[in-house]
């Protein structure tokens, strides 16, 4: 039954007046299942207007008392998570077991925050000159606002809204328009655990309320997770109008097989990394750089293998390994780049534009197979940029130090994997791998909760990664006091030290 996405301001849901509104697709079936409302300036403004309110009062709570209610979403996350991860399967089309596994890492990142005590305790200098002591406070930033991406839609804003609310701040969320259903019911769900109306706010629609944030002079902080180009134009736009931002872009991430690296391994990660949740994930590994033919030969091979046995179908059925993409246009963008590469001259070793079998989709879906392009060069545009699909490149390099150089030349700086037995090459891989987040033997090292998430060159702009540590740093501002108790006429004079006695 259609069903309409509107936004949360105040703890409350509200319609904007004379809305207009926007389709939500069920991409298995290629059909309008939903709509939502499309905010402009006012609807941020009201947003933006009871976040400013609400922080007062949240940033001025004791920690532990904020930490109370993080604990009770969490216990609330938990208990709806298969709710929420069916809310994401249905509008994103992933897998459910995908979706819960993104509800999953969304959790980790609450359940570091929980220990916000502990993070906001700020260091102590006793004595830093004669009858001085220094120090440190963590404060609120006031209202933060976040922008985010279709292919996470729990997880991401959660690497956002949580920390920035976890930091004593209010929080303005503008997710993607084309699968907002899930971010209301993670403000709902933080509303039952106790989260005072106001300090979680969710505003849908595209650039125009995107542009209203931007521009609002109450918004301090701007997080943004999304494509490269949307990420450089909301770095330069937040920080011209001096807020403080982060902005993480889009990826191509390359994982090195070295010969020494166990090939079964190394191909059964690449077809989880390629083609999980149809290639449609910011650390899903786009490029494999086997080092040497006889290594190339072998997972080329070991790969086709693979493909044969995914499952394409709704995300909703049993038994389905990869979901349709998100969009029809999402989907022509992607067979376009698979027409570009063959036009280039790379080998179409699997070509995945034959419209797949499904299981539980219709032929209206937004479904592509998997395709795996075998012999690609640096200069191939399908090296070069993002498809974010089901599409796999393999480049052929001759040594260790060539496929480095690859890594290290791309435009993007994601993340980067390498397999093999060699510690000793591992560590050197590490070292000089010019990428946010390295793996070993590992496709997708997205960092656990605890640590921060983040890429270098075209995929980061700002100077602070997501979540974790980071998190904390981004969505708080450093107030440092010095102070000096000169004599008085109190007591002070009996408390005089080094005492001599
Ligand atoms: P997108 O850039 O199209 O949209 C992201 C957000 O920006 C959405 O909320 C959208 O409504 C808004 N937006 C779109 N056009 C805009 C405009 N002209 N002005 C202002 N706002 C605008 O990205 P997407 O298609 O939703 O997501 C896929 C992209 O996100 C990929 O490039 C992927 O690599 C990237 N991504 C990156 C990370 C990361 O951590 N680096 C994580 C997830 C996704």
């Amino acid at each position: 039954m259609a069903y309409e996405v509107v936004n949360y301001v105040n703890g409350k849901a509200v319609a904007p007046p004379k809305a207009s509104w926007g389709p939500v697709f069920d991409p298995a079936r290629g059909v309008r299942q939903g709509k939502v409302c499309m905010s402009g300036a006012g609807e941020v403004a009201k947003a933006v207007a009871a976040a400013r309110k609400a922080a007062v009062a949240w940033g001025a709570t004791p920690a532990p008392r904020r930490a109370e209610v993080l604990h009770r979403y969490r216990a609330l996350l938990a208990a709806h998570a298969d709710e929420l991860a069916k809310i994401v399967s249905r509008e994103h089309g992933k897998t459910v077991p995908d979706a819960a596994g993104e509800v999953a890492r969304g959790l980790e990142v609450v359940d570091y925050c929980t220990g916000l005590p502990e993070l906001l305790k700020g260091a102590y200098s006793r004595a830093a000159a004669t009858g001085i002591d220094v120090h440190d406070v963590r404060m609120p930033l006031g209202v933060a606002a976040g922008i985010t991406p279709f292919n996470f839609p729990v997880m991401v804003p959660m690497w956002m809204f949580v920390p920035a609310i976890a930091c004593g701040n209010a929080f303005v969320l503008k997710p993607s328009e084309k699968d907002p259903a899930a971010a209301v019911r993670c403000a709902e769900l933080f509303a039952e655990a106790g989260l005072p109306p106001g300090v979680f706010n969710v505003v849908h629609g595209g650039k125009e309320a995107v542009d209203a944030i931007l521009e609002h002079p109450d918004v301090k902080a701007v997080s943004f997770v999304g494509s490269t180009p949307i990420a450089k134009r909301i770095y330069a736009a937040a920080a011209a109008a001096g807020k403080r931002v982060q902005a993480l872009g889009g990826a191509k991430n390359h994982m090195v097989v070295l010969p020494d690296a166990d090939i079964g391994l190394a191909a059964d990660a690449l077809a989880g990394a390629a083609y999980g949740s149809a290639g449609e994930r910011c650390m899903a590994v786009s490029v494999a750089v086997p080092v040497g033919e006889d290594t190339a030969d072998a997972l080329v091979a070991a790969l086709k293998k693979r493909i044969r046995d995914i499952t394409i179908g709704a995300g909703g059925a049993k038994g389905v390994d990869m979901g349709p993409l998100i969009t029809a246009e999402h989907r022509s963008k992607v067979a376009h780049h698979i027409d570009t590469g063959v036009a280039e001259g790379a080998v179409l070793a699997v070509d995945g534009r034959r419209a797949p079998r499904t299981k539980g989709g219709t032929a209206k879906g937004f479904f592509l197979g998997c395709s795996l392009f075998d012999e690609v060069t640096p200069e191939m545009s399908i090296y070069q940029e993002e498809i974010f699909g089901p599409v796999l490149a393999v480049v052929r390099v001759r040594t260790a130090a060539d496929a480095l150089k690859l890594v290290n030349r791309h435009q993007y700086g994601n993340g980067a994997a390498i397999f093999t037995r060699d510690g000793q090459a591992a560590r050197g891989f590490c070292e000089q791998a010019e990428a946010g987040m390295v793996g070993v033997n590992v496709p997708i090292p997205v960092p656990v909760g605890f640590h921060s998430f983040g890429g270098w060159k075209q995929s980061l702009f700002g100077a602070h990664a997501i979540y974790g540590p980071e998190g904390v740093a981004f969505y708080t501002r450093l107030k440092t006091v010095t102070t000096r108790w000169p004599a008085g006429r109190g007591h002070g004079a009996e408390f005089t030290f080094p005492r001599s006695d």
